[in-house]
């Protein structure tokens, strides 16, 4: 457990703005940051001291990259296990490969957490037609199929309410193997992000409310308006699913709270989380500096609050439409916080930065969440 000290260099799988805002934590506290992904000027990869570029199937440049850095860390689980395996003969890998195994794929990711008794979204496997019929019988409709592997953000998944739209949505997965989920109707969407040191070491972030638009994370709110035995609940269940992941970094996960409110999760992301993002403004030590700590071997941060009440809104590419937002118009308010990732395309329900927000009370919070969006034209 030889720490990984400042003046060492992080290699980091993932050059998106989870790198970026990762690597600007690694250059405060003096670390050198090495970004390895397909694509040239990256948000990562403008802040970091080398961007290598190759393909994540590219074993042999992974190897390569690792052997430039001293720990070698991910902002982005899609990467292949064999690949993550090679980096791992090279240098240490954090989290481990088999974490990336797990959570990558949806129906090993549900597996692993059934087993392992966490309350879990009901789901069956499908990989024909015959299966697909059976787990409808079995699940009830509506029911929501997903494909089994490297799905994000609603990408590949669709909510059915018929045996027949079930089998057109199984048809244009175009996937050999897919997951069938009953469709939870939740109250409300919550996540906990928290780290976990090489020790066992354990820290977590307040729960928080999140709100979806179109499957994309739209506004966070810290912390959730739930009661303090399901907070607790929550934050329990994290801590159990890092330990029996082994988990060394940190994790998200996302949980349904059900309208009879239980939880129940609906999946796990090994690394630093956009519902985090308020983090950075609003806490003693926030989501990146963690996975830093956690990946280095070096004691946690605390994680409590600077102020009782934070939030974050996402800014997608849409608000791009008609020109550059009024970002001068938006931050009259003094106690917004802008984060623009340096993405030089704007597309439709392209992830381009976010806002974070602090406040004395939720409804200050709520508020001014809901200002931003008036202000930057964000359908509510
Ligand atoms: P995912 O990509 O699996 O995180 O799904 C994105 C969003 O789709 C979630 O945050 C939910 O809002 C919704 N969703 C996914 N699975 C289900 C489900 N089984 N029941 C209800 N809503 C779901």
């Amino acid at each position: 457990m030889t720490p990984i000290l400042p003046g060492s260099t992080i290699g980091i799988l993932g050059s998106g703005q989870l790198g970026r805002m990762l690597a600007l934590e690694a250059r405060r506290m003096g670390y050198r940051v090495h970004v390895f992904s397909p694509e040239p000027d990256s948000p990562a990869g403008q802040i970091a001291d080398v961007e290598y570029v190759a393909e994540y199937t590219d074993t042999e440049a992974a190897r390569d990259f690792a052997s430039g850095v001293d720990v070698v860390t991910l902002e982005f689980e899609n990467i292949a296990f064999e690949v993550a395996k090679a980096i791992e003969e090279v240098k240490p890998m954090r989290p481990r490969p088999e974490v990336l195994h797990t959570t990558q794929h949806r129906l090993r990711e549900k597996t692993f957490l059934k087993n392992g008794g966490f309350p879990v979204t009901p789901f069956r496997r499908v990989t024909n037609e015959a299966e697909l019929s059976a787990a409808i019988a079995e699940l009830g409709l509506p029911c929501v199929l997903k494909t089994a592997g490297f799905g994000y953000d609603g990408k590949g998944q669709a909510k059915v309410n018929t045996a027949e739209e079930a089998a057109t949505a199984f048809k244009s997965l175009g996937t050999d193997e897919a997951i069938l989920e009953a469709f939870i109707s939740f109250e409300k969407e919550i996540s906990v992000v928290a780290a976990r040191g090489l020790d066992g070491s354990f820290v977590p972030f307040v729960p928080v409310w999140n709100t979806h638009r179109h499957h994309i994370l739209d506004v966070t709110l810290a912390p959730a308006p739930i009661p303090a035995e399901l907070a607790k609940e929550a934050v329990d269940i994290a801590k159990g699913v890092m330990e029996a992941l082994e988990c060394v970094g940190v994790l998200c996960v996302e949980f349904f709270v059900t309208n009879d409110g239980k939880l129940l999760i609906n999946e796990l992301a090994p690394r630093p989380h956009n519902s985090g993002h308020w983090t950075i403004d609003a806490c003693v030590t926030n989501q990146f500096e963690q996975q830093l700590r956690a990946v280095c071997a070096m004691p946690l941060g605390e994680a409590t609050m600077n102020r009782p009440n934070a939030g974050m809104v996402n800014l997608l590419g849409d608000i791009w439409a008609n020109g550059t937002p009024q970002w001068d118009l938006l931050l009259r308010d003094a106690r917004l916080k802008l984060h623009l990732y340096g993405k030089a395309e704007a597309r439709k329900g392209r992830k381009m930065g976010h806002v974070n927000i602090v406040g004395d009370t939720p409804a200050e919070v709520a508020g001014k969440a809901l200002r931003v969006k008036n202000i930057l034209g964000i359908e509510q």
